[in-house]
Protein backbone atom coordinates (compact mmCIF):
# COMPACT_ATOMS: atom_id res chain seq x y z
CA UNK A 1 0.00 0.00 0.00
CA UNK A 2 1.32 3.82 -0.53
CA UNK A 3 2.51 5.59 2.42
CA UNK A 4 1.14 8.94 3.13
CA UNK A 5 2.78 11.72 4.36
CA UNK A 6 1.09 11.42 7.54
CA UNK A 7 3.44 11.03 10.83
CA UNK A 8 4.38 7.68 12.64
CA UNK A 9 3.63 9.47 15.90
CA UNK A 10 1.23 11.62 17.70
CA UNK A 11 1.91 15.35 16.71
CA UNK A 12 -0.01 18.13 15.56
CA UNK A 13 -0.63 18.58 12.03
CA UNK A 14 -1.58 22.21 10.05
CA UNK A 15 -5.07 22.91 9.91
CA UNK A 16 -6.40 22.14 6.46
CA UNK A 17 -8.33 25.92 5.86
CA UNK A 18 -6.84 28.30 7.53
CA UNK A 19 -5.84 32.59 7.62
CA UNK A 20 -3.66 34.63 8.50
CA UNK A 21 -4.76 37.61 10.30
CA UNK A 22 -3.01 40.77 11.93
CA UNK A 23 -0.81 40.34 14.85
CA UNK A 24 -0.60 36.57 14.65
CA UNK A 25 -4.02 35.67 14.82
CA UNK A 26 -5.64 33.17 12.11
CA UNK A 27 -9.17 32.42 10.73
CA UNK A 28 -10.52 28.86 10.56
CA UNK A 29 -12.35 27.86 7.69
CA UNK A 30 -13.49 24.34 8.06
CA UNK A 31 -17.07 25.57 9.83
CA UNK A 32 -19.25 28.01 9.77
CA UNK A 33 -17.97 29.37 13.40
CA UNK A 34 -14.51 30.45 11.59
CA UNK A 35 -13.06 30.84 14.89
CA UNK A 36 -10.66 33.99 15.09
CA UNK A 37 -8.03 32.69 17.74
CA UNK A 38 -4.74 33.86 18.84
CA UNK A 39 -2.08 32.01 20.21
CA UNK A 40 -2.78 29.56 22.41
CA UNK A 41 -6.38 29.46 21.78
CA UNK A 42 -8.54 27.00 20.68
CA UNK A 43 -11.33 27.13 18.43
CA UNK A 44 -15.30 26.21 20.08
CA UNK A 45 -14.90 22.51 18.93
CA UNK A 46 -11.37 22.46 20.89
CA UNK A 47 -9.77 20.22 18.51
CA UNK A 48 -7.98 23.47 16.36
CA UNK A 49 -5.50 25.37 17.95
CA UNK A 50 -3.31 28.55 17.28
CA UNK A 51 0.30 28.43 17.83
CA UNK A 52 2.66 31.26 17.18
CA UNK A 53 0.27 32.51 14.12
CA UNK A 54 -0.36 28.99 12.86
CA UNK A 55 -3.57 26.54 13.44
CA UNK A 56 -3.06 22.91 13.96
CA UNK A 57 -5.49 20.31 14.78
CA UNK A 58 -5.20 18.42 18.08
CA UNK A 59 -6.93 15.45 17.23
CA UNK A 60 -5.13 14.22 13.99
CA UNK A 61 -4.96 10.44 14.04
CA UNK A 62 -6.67 10.64 17.95
CA UNK A 63 -9.42 7.53 18.08
CA UNK A 64 -12.13 8.06 20.58
CA UNK A 65 -14.23 4.64 19.56
CA UNK A 66 -14.28 2.19 17.09
CA UNK A 67 -16.24 -0.48 16.08
CA UNK A 68 -17.67 -3.11 13.41
CA UNK A 69 -20.79 -2.67 12.13
CA UNK A 70 -23.40 -2.89 8.87
CA UNK A 71 -23.90 0.13 6.82
CA UNK A 72 -27.44 0.07 7.47
CA UNK A 73 -26.71 1.30 11.15
CA UNK A 74 -25.03 4.30 9.63
CA UNK A 75 -27.90 4.58 8.68
CA UNK A 76 -26.95 3.78 5.16
CA UNK A 77 -29.57 2.21 3.08
CA UNK A 78 -28.86 2.66 -0.48
CA UNK A 79 -25.42 2.61 -0.94
CA UNK A 80 -23.85 -0.95 -1.06
CA UNK A 81 -26.33 -2.52 1.32
CA UNK A 82 -25.51 -5.36 3.31
CA UNK A 83 -22.11 -4.18 3.73
CA UNK A 84 -19.98 -3.87 6.66
CA UNK A 85 -17.92 -0.63 7.78
CA UNK A 86 -14.89 -0.03 10.75
CA UNK A 87 -16.33 3.13 12.04
CA UNK A 88 -14.65 5.72 13.38
CA UNK A 89 -14.60 8.50 15.84
CA UNK A 90 -12.22 11.31 17.26
CA UNK A 91 -12.81 14.46 20.09
CA UNK A 92 -14.34 17.66 18.75
CA UNK A 93 -17.49 18.87 17.77
CA UNK A 94 -18.96 21.55 16.42
CA UNK A 95 -22.29 21.82 18.08
CA UNK A 96 -23.63 21.22 21.91
CA UNK A 97 -26.69 19.18 21.97
CA UNK A 98 -28.63 18.89 24.67
CA UNK A 99 -29.27 15.24 23.99
CA UNK A 100 -25.90 13.98 23.40
CA UNK A 101 -25.14 10.26 23.91
CA UNK A 102 -21.52 10.81 22.59
CA UNK A 103 -21.14 13.11 25.41
CA UNK A 104 -17.16 12.01 26.34
CA UNK A 105 -16.54 11.06 22.80
CA UNK A 106 -17.80 13.57 21.01
CA UNK A 107 -17.32 17.06 22.53
CA UNK A 108 -14.21 15.48 23.99
CA UNK A 109 -13.22 18.95 25.90
CA UNK A 110 -11.34 16.93 28.96
CA UNK A 111 -9.81 14.36 26.27
CA UNK A 112 -8.79 17.43 24.22
CA UNK A 113 -7.45 19.63 27.30
CA UNK A 114 -4.91 16.44 28.09
CA UNK A 115 -3.87 16.61 24.28
CA UNK A 116 -3.10 20.05 24.74
CA UNK A 117 -1.16 19.48 28.06
CA UNK A 118 0.95 16.69 26.55
CA UNK A 119 -0.68 14.09 29.19
CA UNK A 120 -2.61 11.78 26.86
CA UNK A 121 -2.83 8.56 26.11
CA UNK A 122 -5.70 8.13 23.73
CA UNK A 123 -4.88 6.38 20.84
CA UNK A 124 -3.07 7.26 17.65
CA UNK A 125 -3.86 5.33 14.77
CA UNK A 126 -2.25 6.12 11.62
CA UNK A 127 -4.19 6.29 7.98
CA UNK A 128 -2.18 3.15 7.04
CA UNK A 129 -2.72 1.37 10.12
CA UNK A 130 -6.55 2.03 10.21
CA UNK A 131 -6.90 0.64 6.66
CA UNK A 132 -4.62 -2.32 7.47
CA UNK A 133 -7.27 -2.89 10.60
CA UNK A 134 -10.06 -1.94 8.37
CA UNK A 135 -8.91 -4.64 5.94
CA UNK A 136 -8.05 -7.36 8.74
CA UNK A 137 -11.82 -7.26 10.24
CA UNK A 138 -12.77 -8.09 6.27
CA UNK A 139 -14.74 -4.77 6.54
CA UNK A 140 -15.82 -2.37 2.53
CA UNK A 141 -15.58 0.61 4.09
CA UNK A 142 -14.51 3.25 6.65
CA UNK A 143 -17.45 5.20 8.39
CA UNK A 144 -16.14 8.45 10.45
CA UNK A 145 -19.06 8.71 12.91
CA UNK A 146 -19.79 9.55 16.89
CA UNK A 147 -17.83 12.85 16.54
CA UNK A 148 -18.83 15.53 14.14
CA UNK A 149 -15.82 14.65 11.14
CA UNK A 150 -15.50 18.42 9.89
CA UNK A 151 -13.43 18.92 12.84
CA UNK A 152 -11.21 16.25 12.13
CA UNK A 153 -10.88 16.66 8.53
CA UNK A 154 -7.32 16.60 7.94
CA UNK A 155 -7.07 12.95 9.47
CA UNK A 156 -10.61 12.06 7.43
CA UNK A 157 -9.24 13.02 3.71
CA UNK A 158 -5.80 10.70 4.54
CA UNK A 159 -8.07 8.04 5.58
CA UNK A 160 -10.04 8.12 2.60
CA UNK A 161 -6.72 8.67 0.17
CA UNK A 162 -5.80 5.17 1.97
CA UNK A 163 -9.10 3.78 1.74
CA UNK A 164 -9.32 4.19 -1.95
CA UNK A 165 -6.43 2.75 -2.67
CA UNK A 166 -6.95 0.03 -1.10
CA UNK A 167 -10.37 -0.40 -2.23
CA UNK A 168 -12.11 0.39 0.52
CA UNK A 169 -15.83 3.06 0.44
CA UNK A 170 -16.02 6.01 2.86
CA UNK A 171 -19.06 7.22 4.94
CA UNK A 172 -19.71 10.51 6.58
CA UNK A 173 -22.16 11.12 9.12
CA UNK A 174 -22.42 14.56 9.79
CA UNK A 175 -24.49 17.18 10.95
CA UNK A 176 -23.53 19.37 8.02
CA UNK A 177 -22.20 22.38 9.61
CA UNK A 178 -19.18 22.74 7.97
CA UNK A 179 -18.00 25.35 5.11
CA UNK A 180 -18.13 25.47 1.45
CA UNK A 181 -14.58 25.27 1.08
CA UNK A 182 -14.42 22.62 3.59
CA UNK A 183 -16.70 20.43 1.77
CA UNK A 184 -15.57 21.29 -1.41
CA UNK A 185 -11.98 20.01 -0.10
CA UNK A 186 -13.78 16.26 1.51
CA UNK A 187 -16.36 15.56 -1.46
CA UNK A 188 -14.15 13.79 -3.87
CA UNK A 189 -13.18 11.54 -0.91
CA UNK A 190 -16.47 10.29 0.58
CA UNK A 191 -18.48 7.99 -1.40
CA UNK A 192 -21.55 8.08 0.95
CA UNK A 193 -23.20 10.98 3.67
CA UNK A 194 -25.96 10.52 6.35
CA UNK A 195 -26.65 13.94 7.33
CA UNK A 196 -28.79 15.16 9.91
CA UNK A 197 -31.17 17.19 9.28
CA UNK A 198 -31.77 17.65 12.86
CA UNK A 199 -35.30 20.86 12.49
CA UNK A 200 -36.61 23.34 10.14
CA UNK A 201 -36.27 25.95 12.97
CA UNK A 202 -33.24 28.34 13.42
CA UNK A 203 -34.41 28.54 17.34
CA UNK A 204 -33.92 24.84 17.82
CA UNK A 205 -30.28 25.19 15.74
CA UNK A 206 -28.76 28.09 18.11
CA UNK A 207 -29.98 26.54 21.17
CA UNK A 208 -26.91 24.07 19.97
CA UNK A 209 -24.74 26.15 18.19
CA UNK A 210 -25.09 30.34 18.40
CA UNK A 211 -24.29 30.88 14.94
CA UNK A 212 -25.83 27.85 13.27
CA UNK A 213 -29.31 28.20 10.56
CA UNK A 214 -31.14 25.76 9.13
CA UNK A 215 -30.27 27.13 5.68
CA UNK A 216 -26.66 26.60 5.99
CA UNK A 217 -27.32 23.04 6.71
CA UNK A 218 -29.77 22.52 3.93
CA UNK A 219 -27.52 24.23 1.72
CA UNK A 220 -24.68 21.72 2.62
CA UNK A 221 -26.40 18.58 2.62
CA UNK A 222 -27.81 19.39 -1.26
CA UNK A 223 -24.14 20.78 -1.93
CA UNK A 224 -22.97 17.18 -1.24
CA UNK A 225 -25.01 15.83 -3.88
CA UNK A 226 -24.56 17.97 -6.40
CA UNK A 227 -20.61 17.27 -6.21
CA UNK A 228 -21.48 13.65 -6.36
CA UNK A 229 -21.58 12.24 -2.58
CA UNK A 230 -24.24 9.52 -2.11
CA UNK A 231 -26.67 11.53 0.47
CA UNK A 232 -29.32 10.02 2.88
CA UNK A 233 -30.58 12.24 5.99
CA UNK A 234 -31.82 11.43 8.97
CA UNK A 235 -34.31 12.95 11.56
CA UNK A 236 -34.03 12.71 15.47
CA UNK A 237 -37.55 12.80 16.50
CA UNK A 238 -37.63 14.38 19.92
CA UNK A 239 -40.70 15.15 21.92
CA UNK A 240 -41.77 18.85 21.98
CA UNK A 241 -38.89 19.41 20.26
CA UNK A 242 -38.99 18.98 16.27
CA UNK A 243 -42.28 16.48 16.73
CA UNK A 244 -45.07 18.68 15.14
CA UNK A 245 -46.62 16.76 12.08
CA UNK A 246 -46.26 19.84 10.51
CA UNK A 247 -42.10 19.85 11.03
CA UNK A 248 -41.86 16.90 9.80
CA UNK A 249 -43.76 16.73 6.83
CA UNK A 250 -41.58 20.48 5.88
CA UNK A 251 -38.46 18.17 6.20
CA UNK A 252 -40.11 15.25 4.03
CA UNK A 253 -40.86 17.97 1.27
CA UNK A 254 -37.70 19.38 1.40
CA UNK A 255 -35.69 16.56 1.11
CA UNK A 256 -38.05 15.26 -2.21
CA UNK A 257 -38.13 18.70 -3.56
CA UNK A 258 -33.82 19.06 -3.17
CA UNK A 259 -32.44 14.99 -3.22
CA UNK A 260 -34.90 13.68 -5.02
CA UNK A 261 -38.54 11.81 -4.25
CA UNK A 262 -36.42 8.52 -4.12
CA UNK A 263 -33.37 9.97 -1.38
CA UNK A 264 -33.71 7.62 2.16
CA UNK A 265 -34.83 9.57 5.17
CA UNK A 266 -34.08 7.86 8.13
CA UNK A 267 -36.62 8.32 10.84
CA UNK A 268 -34.90 7.45 14.82
CA UNK A 269 -36.04 7.48 18.55
CA UNK A 270 -34.82 9.82 20.89
CA UNK A 271 -33.87 8.06 23.97
CA UNK A 272 -33.55 10.65 26.95
CA UNK A 273 -29.84 11.88 27.97
CA UNK A 274 -27.76 14.32 29.05
CA UNK A 275 -29.25 17.82 29.14
CA UNK A 276 -32.82 16.20 28.13
CA UNK A 277 -32.75 13.06 30.69
CA UNK A 278 -36.24 14.55 31.56
CA UNK A 279 -37.54 14.35 28.14
CA UNK A 280 -39.46 10.91 27.52
CA UNK A 281 -38.64 8.55 24.45
CA UNK A 282 -40.16 9.26 21.55
CA UNK A 283 -43.79 7.25 21.41
CA UNK A 284 -43.55 4.71 18.56
CA UNK A 285 -46.82 6.68 17.09
CA UNK A 286 -44.92 9.54 16.86
CA UNK A 287 -42.38 7.99 14.40
CA UNK A 288 -44.87 6.39 12.54
CA UNK A 289 -46.36 9.38 12.40
CA UNK A 290 -43.77 10.67 10.86
CA UNK A 291 -43.94 7.95 8.44
CA UNK A 292 -47.04 9.02 7.54
CA UNK A 293 -46.38 12.51 6.55
CA UNK A 294 -42.91 11.43 4.28
CA UNK A 295 -46.10 9.85 2.58
CA UNK A 296 -48.03 12.55 2.17
CA UNK A 297 -45.10 14.36 0.38
CA UNK A 298 -44.70 11.59 -2.00
CA UNK A 299 -40.58 10.60 -0.27
CA UNK A 300 -40.86 6.90 -1.41
CA UNK A 301 -37.77 5.38 0.92
CA UNK A 302 -38.36 6.79 4.48
CA UNK A 303 -37.34 4.58 7.09
CA UNK A 304 -38.73 4.21 10.60
CA UNK A 305 -36.27 2.98 13.79
CA UNK A 306 -38.31 2.31 16.51
CA UNK A 307 -35.23 0.90 18.57
CA UNK A 308 -32.50 3.05 17.54
CA UNK A 309 -31.84 6.52 18.01
CA UNK A 310 -27.97 8.53 17.42
CA UNK A 311 -25.20 5.82 15.86
CA UNK A 312 -24.38 5.37 19.41
CA UNK A 313 -20.66 4.53 20.80
CA UNK A 314 -22.23 2.98 24.20
CA UNK A 315 -21.30 -0.37 23.50
CA UNK A 316 -18.58 -0.31 21.71
CA UNK A 317 -15.61 -2.89 22.80
CA UNK A 318 -12.01 -0.98 24.15
CA UNK A 319 -9.93 0.30 21.25
CA UNK A 320 -7.34 -2.06 22.03
CA UNK A 321 -9.81 -4.78 20.87
CA UNK A 322 -9.04 -3.69 17.52
CA UNK A 323 -5.72 -2.52 17.35
CA UNK A 324 -3.60 -4.12 20.24
CA UNK A 325 -1.72 -6.80 17.05
CA UNK A 326 -1.44 -3.61 14.87
CA UNK A 327 0.08 -0.67 17.10
CA UNK A 328 2.48 -1.11 19.56
CA UNK A 329 2.96 2.02 21.38
CA UNK A 330 -0.88 2.32 21.75
CA UNK A 331 -0.76 4.07 24.58
CA UNK A 332 1.97 6.03 25.10
CA UNK A 333 1.77 9.92 26.26
CA UNK A 334 1.26 11.83 23.58
CA UNK A 335 3.10 14.78 23.41
CA UNK A 336 3.36 17.59 21.41
CA UNK A 337 7.58 18.45 21.02
CA UNK A 338 7.08 21.96 21.21
CA UNK A 339 6.86 23.95 24.00
CA UNK A 340 6.24 27.81 22.13
CA UNK A 341 2.94 28.09 24.61
CA UNK A 342 4.67 27.40 27.85
CA UNK A 343 4.28 25.63 30.95
CA UNK A 344 0.64 25.58 30.50
CA UNK A 345 0.64 24.20 27.11
CA UNK A 346 -2.47 25.16 24.58
CA UNK A 347 -4.60 25.43 26.98
CA UNK A 348 -3.97 28.86 27.75
CA UNK A 349 -7.13 30.49 26.35
CA UNK A 350 -9.99 28.72 25.21
CA UNK A 351 -13.02 29.53 22.58
CA UNK A 352 -15.51 28.61 25.48
S1 LIG B 1 -15.27 25.20 15.60
FE1 LIG B 1 -13.31 24.18 15.16
S2 LIG B 1 -13.47 23.52 13.02
FE2 LIG B 1 -15.09 25.07 13.35
S3 LIG B 1 -14.13 27.03 12.74
FE3 LIG B 1 -13.82 26.80 14.97
S4 LIG B 1 -11.78 25.84 15.17
FE4 LIG B 1 -12.47 25.53 13.03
Amino acid sequence: MPQSKAPAHYQLVRTALQENLANGTTRCHLCPWRCKLSHGQRGFCQAHVNRNGTLYNLSYGILSAIDVNPIGEKPIRHFRPGTQVLSVGSYGCSFRCGGCHNLEISWGVSALDDLARGESTAAYVTPEELVAVALRHGVQGIAFTYSEPAVWLEYVIDVCEQAHQAGLYTVYVSNSFISEQALQLVAPHIDALCSDIKSLSNDFYQAICPTATVDQILAAILKAQQLGVHVETRTNVIPGKNDTPDELYRIACWVRENLGENSPWHITKFFPAYQLSTVPETPVETLWSAYEQAQRAGLKNAYVYPDKGCDCAEENLPIESYLANQVADLRQVKKCTASCCGSEGVLLRKFE
